[in-house]
Order: C-alpha cells, then sequence, then structure tokens
C-alpha cells in the first residue's frame, strides 16, 4: 500500500496560521495521510525557505507540498511558491500551475475554487448558463473560481472595491459569491429572490464569533441556498486539499 506525504511549510506563528495548519495535519491523519510540518522562525532568510522546497521536491516520500501563508514581508512570497515542483503544487499557486488552470488543464485545482464548485455540483445547482457574480477578485478565490465557473460553462462577473454600483449586478445574479472579508457585507437587499448564496468570508463579529460575509440570518429566507460559516466553504476547501493530495497518487 502506498501512503501519500503532504509537507507543509510555515513560517512564523501567526495564530491564524497555526490554527489551519492543525486543521491540516488532522485532515491528513483522519484521511490516512501522512504529514510533515517545516517551521521556521519569522526572520527566516529566503534562501532557506527556498532550499528546504527543492530539497522536498527531490523527495520521492513527499507528494504534495504547501506553503502556509501569509509569509512575513520580508520573504518573496510568489518566488518561494514557485520554487514548488508543479507537480507537488496541491494549492495551485505557483504561476506555471495558474496558467494550466488559466488553460483548463490544471493537474490539480485550487483549493477553494474547487470545493465551491463541487459544493454546488453535490447539491445539483446548475452552474451552465447561469449569471454568476463574484464579490472579491483575490489571487486565490475570486480570480481562479471565475475562470473555473467559465470553464463550467457560467456567465461569471467578477466585482471589487472599484465596481460601480455592486448592487446592480449582485440582484441580477443566480449564484453570488461573496469574498470580501466583512461581517454582514452582503445583505437580503442585494440578491434576487430564489438566488444561490455562497459565502467564503472568514471573520469575527463583534462578540468574537466566527462568522462569514453574508447576513445569514435575512438572507435565508430569500436565498433558495445560502453557506454557512462555519461549516461551508472552509470544509469544502479543507477537503479539496485532501483530494488534491489523494489525487497525487493516481
Ligand atoms: P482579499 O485579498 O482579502 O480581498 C478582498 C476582496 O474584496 C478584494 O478583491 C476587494 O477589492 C474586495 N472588496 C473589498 N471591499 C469591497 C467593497 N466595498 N465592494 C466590493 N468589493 C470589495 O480576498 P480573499 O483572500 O479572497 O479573502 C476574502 C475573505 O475570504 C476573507 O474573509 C478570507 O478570510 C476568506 N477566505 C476564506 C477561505 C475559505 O476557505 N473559506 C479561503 C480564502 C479566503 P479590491 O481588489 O478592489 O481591493
Amino acid at each position: 500500500m502506498y501512503t501519500p506525504k503532504l509537507a507543509v511549510i510555515m513560517v512564523g506563528d501567526n495564530p491564524a496560521s497555526q490554527a489551519y495548519v492543525n486543521g491540516k495535519k488532522r485532515d491528513c491523519e483522519d484521511c490516512g495521510i501522512e504529514f510533515k510540518l517545516i517551521h521556521f522562525d519569522k526572520n527566516v532568510k529566503q534562501i532557506t525557505v527556498e532550499k528546504t522546497i527543492r530539497e522536498l521536491n527531490e523527495d520521492d516520500s513527499v507528494n504534495g507540498i504547501l506553503v502556509q501563508l501569509p509569509l512575513p514581508k520580508h520573504l518573496n512570497k510568489q518566488a518561494i511558491i514557485n520554487t514548488i515542483d508543479f507537480d507537488k503544487d496541491v494549492d495551485c499557486f505557483k504561476e506555471l500551475s495558474l496558467g494550466y488552470l488559466f488553460l483548463n488543464r490544471p493537474i490539480f485545482k485550487p483549493c477553494t475554487p474547487s470545493g465551491i464548485i463541487e459544493l454546488l455540483k453535490f447539491y445539483n445547482i446548475p452552474i451552465a448558463g447561469q449569471n454568476c457574480v463574484i464579490i472579491g477578485r483575490s489571487d486565490i478565490v475570486g480570480k481562479p473560481l471565475a475562470l473555473m465557473l467559465i470553464n463550467e460553462g457560467a456567465t461569471v462577473t467578477v466585482c471589487h472595491s472599484q465596481t460601480k454600483d455592486l448592487k446592480y449586478h449582485t440582484t441580477h445574479a443566480d449564484i453570488v459569491i461573496c469574498a470580501v472579508g466583512q461581517p454582514k457585507f452582503l445583505t437580503a437587499d442585494m440578491i434576487k429572490e430564489g438566488a444561490v448564496v455562497i459565502d467564503v468570508g472568514i471573520n469575527r463579529d463583534e462578540q468574537d464569533k466566527l462568522c462569514g460575509d453574508a447576513d445569514f440570518e435575512n438572507l435565508k429566507n430569500k436565498a433558495s441556498a445560502i453557506t454557512p460559516v462555519p461549516g461551508g466553504v472552509g470544509l469544502m476547501t479543507r477537503a479539496a486539499l485532501m483530494q488534491n493530495m489523494l489525487n497525487t497518487t493516481w
């Protein structure tokens, strides 16, 4: 029997990063995937991180490598990620992987967008021909999700902080995906009756309780489906990483 192994590189002691890394470790244990953590001090040099990644690239027992973000400002994030071998880039963050995604033939799919699409498919929510509005244009959510939804046949609008009349776009959408990072950003008056709402946000409210970007209580009666936070896109993101890891052995 062959057991895949995920290597995670973490720099510094950011508590949120630590929690995400612990979650990945637990997920690996649950799925029978080996987990290796390389934890650097926050002052680590760029060359040291890149050298370690090159060693992991050469290590045949390691199938997937990811760098937990964010990295301290003195490090060049994209140069570090680009050091990961294409066939071990299970986050699909390196430039080459994103180029393959653009051409609709990635080896691994980026985890959050992939989790969102799996969720829609699982609940038999049509994607092809639907008007999808994504709020947020980040490199890890908004942009890759737009590509993947286009590849699924959706008509996609990507909105951001410079969008004029955001509500005009969202009220015309069959599916609204919100990835802004502000509690209660998406309100009930911003969607049409029966729209599907995907809440990507991970925030803390005034009571320090985990919450998303959507005003869930007011949206749930107007939307035909809505993802909760916690328990929605976050879990799907974790599952998508495990799926990518299992795909490394095919
Ligand atoms: P990000 O880099 O934090 O950027 C936020 C995006 O929101 C930007 O594109 C920004 O526009 C846009 N925005 C800000 N204010 C806006 C406004 N008033 N109107 C319209 N757009 C506005 O994005 P991210 O990294 O994708 O993170 C977004 C949220 O998702 C965060 O809460 C993060 O923690 C969460 N997240 C969750 C998961 C998961 O697995 N559930 C994964 C990743 C991220 P500009 O580009 O114009 O500044």
